[in-house]
């Protein structure tokens, strides 16, 4: 349930309402609005008397959540939220759409920094590359571990760009938190719910990437374990789900942006390329996505991507990229964004 405080509430009177809440055995969350500031109360409500906590003082009145996700829901918080990529960086979920460009998987030194040079220069704000690689096969390029997530935040410091690279595992959460600016949680891991946990746990941003056969049901309660281990800084990714189709390697569901628009507060980004498998298909969904109200696009780039190590079929290379980008600015302003 949502408790709804007077505008003009105090500390003291919101202080007491998550005290009640807590001794009631349900987790608050208290969300400031611009308007209202409520407390998000989640937990088994069969016990509680919901009557004790209307009548406290500075309490306008308690709304039921209706749908099974709570604090990544709309009902709890209206206003969009707007997460920060970098303390002092780019903001996700305003005007401005945000280009997250780089390489499948970090490959060497050169490869990416170059890569990262391009994107900064063609205006992406995030570099993404893998250091730890989920890979079908134990016999394909698993990344370079470490290495990658330092030659990723050399990127970073030659350009500014935010790193966005993924973790596979619990173990190795504080490891690529403390290079990384946004922790990537895989399609393979979006129920993984000890990773959610751990990512939930610690303060960078996390993009959560929806599984291969998650429901839009599912994907927001994997966003909602990461909101209430403490972390409330989640961007949703649309990257495509399994159908009966097989030429695409994924079907890129755009219209889950629009419905996560409408039922969560959450920003939501496409990544068109795991999204469609095929390199000539990032131009058109990426335009697509932007169109259909995406937040952002995160995109593999690379200088060369005919000998990509992984993922060879799907990568765009710089002069493709910066193409990309002055046809996705037309798209942007015909939405009323910004590139
Ligand atoms: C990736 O972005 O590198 C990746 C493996 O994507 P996904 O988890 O969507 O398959
Ligand atoms: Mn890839």
């Amino acid at each position: 349930m949502i408790v709804v405080m007077q505008p003009d509430n105090t500390k003291e009177q919101l202080d007491h309402v998550v005290k009640l809440v807590e001794e009631m055995g349900l987790t608050s969350h208290i969300i400031y609005g611009t308007n209202r500031t409520v407390v998000a109360a989640v937990g088994d409500k069969r016990m509680v008397d919901k009557g004790a906590i209307e009548n406290l003082p500075g309490v306008e009145k308690i709304v039921l959540i209706l749908s099974p996700y709570k604090v990544a829901s709309r009902e709890v918080k209206h206003e969009n939220t707007i997460i920060k990529l970098q303390p002092n960086g780019a903001q996700l979920g305003a005007e401005r759409i945000c280009m997250i460009a780089g390489p499948c998987s970090v490959e060497d030194r050169r490869q990416l920094l170059d890569t990262a040079a391009a994107v900064k220069e063609t205006g992406g704000v995030g570099l993404r590359g893998g250091a730890f690689k989920p890979r079908t096969s134990p016999y394909s390029f698993q990344g370079l571990a470490e290495k990658g997530l330092e030659y990723l935040a050399e990127a970073r410091a030659q350009t500014g760009l935010a790193v966005v690279t993924e973790v596979l595992a619990v173990a190795h959460v504080d490891l690529v938190a403390r290079y990384a600016d946004v922790l990537q949680v895989g399609a393979r891991n979006m129920q993984n719910f000890m990773l959610l946990k751990a990512v939930g746990e610690q303060e960078k941003p996390v993009l959560l990437k929806r599984g291969m056969s998650a429901t839009m049901e599912e994907f927001l309660l994997a966003a909602e374990y990461i909101i209430n281990a403490g972390n409330s800084n989640v961007i949703l990714c649309e990257r495509g789900i399994r159908t009966f189709e097989e030429y695409c390697r994924n079907t890129l569901a755009l219209t889950l942006v629009a419905a996560i628009k409408r039922v969560s507060h959450l920003p939501i980004i496409v990544d068109p390329t795991h999204g469609t498998g095929h390199t000539y298909l990032v131009e058109p969904m990426s335009l697509a996505a932007v169109a259909a109200g995406a937040d952002g696009l995160i995109i593999e780039v690379h200088p060369d991507p005919e000998h990509a190590l992984t993922d060879a079929g799907q990568q765009i290379d710089f002069n493709q990229f910066r193409n990309l980008m002055k046809k996705l600015a037309r798209v942007a302003r015909a939405v009323d964004r910004e590139l």
